[in-house]
């Protein structure tokens, strides 16, 4: 590999070698209150019809439809009402010819009883206070209903034995639902990662703390932070390594001691004279590659320590953004056994723009006239302007090798926040 470390690698070939490192990581049980946004790890088929039984589907009456069918308002059928059915109950009795039950929405059909007949088309219909206390003893219908109606079949919507969601599925919020309807309240998805997050640099201060001379505030410590919540993976942030190689190692330790899946820092890659991340990276596991031929964030490296993947992503805010939604994302999408889908547009450029050959990673506004896109960008694209970010709806790519981009150029923009 050591030929290879200064090799200037491009966006795709590097994404390919870090994507190699990672595997779907194992599944674990969980309680399905705590299951949105997780991915199932195995199959789920219903061991029971859904319904689990034929229940009415409004309040009214559970009938035989032949003896209604010529019931008309001037001419009512009426019928001896011979139970009561709640939701919750179950019918001991049977609906005979001439007879009715009054019936709840929800509640079971009983035998005999093959339609339900809305109150409101009884005499006196919704408001006559037949659902309110004891049912009556006669009903008088005045409108008859076909067969099967109002009616909700056993496993109208599940049948017993059928596959209602699949490996791999994203889990919803109907979903959830579903599995609790089946009465699945444990379920087995895979692992959230966990991924460890440090900050280097000598002038690096908290969000809490007094600016003093010669410092700033860490804001990649909290802007990973949220990019790794954001994916539903599990951060840790080890804080602020100062730039020696003995703080940066004791956070490294750190972190294998919580079993990351993922180590990422910040800073201290690039060719400065206390860049040593890569060095202690190289000696306590194994640097894989350190270039790769975007903007921003070139110095970018890639490797293990501790058998843990590790991934040192630029110092400038802009470029540790960008980083790691070029390459982090994927990979931690890829141990969640999620799709690595990323939401590209095409749009038109709104100004001339000037690369360096690099591909890059433009930040942008979207903005539609009538039938087209177009990109504008968001002022200073310099890496360490965070503002270009918080302004931006998505990153305009322009591919490696092009220099001058006409304005009106079509371009892919992976679009954020959809
Ligand atoms: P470096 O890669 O260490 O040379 O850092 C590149 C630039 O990013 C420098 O201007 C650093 O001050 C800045 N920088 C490094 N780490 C952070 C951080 N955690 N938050 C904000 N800026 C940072
Ligand atoms: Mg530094």
């Amino acid at each position: 590999m050591a030929d290879n470390l200064e090799t200037m690698l491009s966006v795709d070939a590097a994404l390919d070698r870090v994507l190699a490192a990672f595997t779907r990581l194992p599944a674990e049980r969980i309680s399905i209150r705590d299951g949105l946004g997780r991915v199932l790890a195995e199959p789920v088929s219903a061991q029971h019809d859904l319904p689990p039984f034929a229940n009415s589907s409004m309040d009214g009456y559970a009938v035989r439809a032949a003896d209604v069918a010529s019931a008309a308002e001037g001419a009512p059928v009426t019928l001896a009402v011979v139970g009561d059915i709640p939701a919750g109950g179950m019918p001991a009795f049977m609906v005979g010819a001439g007879q009715a039950a009054r019936i709840m929405t929800g509640a079971p059909m009983p035998d005999g009883a093959d339609a339900v007949v809305p109150v409101e088309r009884t005499a006196g219909g919704a408001h006559s206070g037949r659902l309110i206390g004891a049912a009556p003893d006669r009903i008088a219908i005045v409108k008859g209903t076909p067969p099967g109606s109002y009616v909700r079949l056993p496993g109208e919507d599940v049948k017993t034995g059928q596959e209602v969601l699949a490996a791999g599925r994203v889990l919803r919020a109907a979903d959830l639902g579903v599995l609790a309807g089946l009465g699945v309240p444990i379920i087995p998805v895979i692992r959230r990662p966990r991924v460890a997050i440090i900050s280097t640099g000598d002038e690096l201060l908290n969000a809490d703390q007094p600016l003093t001379s010669g410092k700033i505030r860490d804001t990649n410590g909290y802007t990973l932070y949220a990019l790794v919540q954001e994916l539903g993976a599990q951060p840790a942030f080890l804080g602020i390594a100062r730039d020696t190689a003995d703080d940066f190692n004791d956070r490294l330790s750190m972190a294998r001691r919580w079993e990351a899946d993922l180590i990422l820092s910040s800073a201290g890659v690039s060719v400065g004279a206390y860049d040593m991340v890569k060095s202690v990276v190289g000696a306590a596991g194994a640097l894989n590659f350190w270039k790769v031929n975007l903007r921003p964030g070139k110095p970018l490296a890639f490797g293990h320590v501790f058998q843990i993947p590790f991934v040192g992503l630029p110092g400038n805010p802009v470029s540790a953004m960008v980083t790691f939604d070029v390459f982090v994302r994927p990979a931690i999408l890829k141990m969640m056994g999620k799709p690595p889908t990323t939401h590209l547009v095409e749009a038109e450029t709104g100004e001339p723009i000037v690369s360096d050959g690099r591909q890059s990673y433009l930040r942008v506004t979207l903005t539609r006239q009538g039938e087209r896109l177009i990109a504008h960008t968001t002022g200073n694209q310099s890496s360490g302007v965070l503002t270009s970010l918080v302004n931006a709806d998505g990153l305009l790519i322009v591919p490696a090798g092009t220099t001058n981009v006409p304005a009106g150029t079509r371009l892919s923009v992976r679009v954020y926040g959809y």
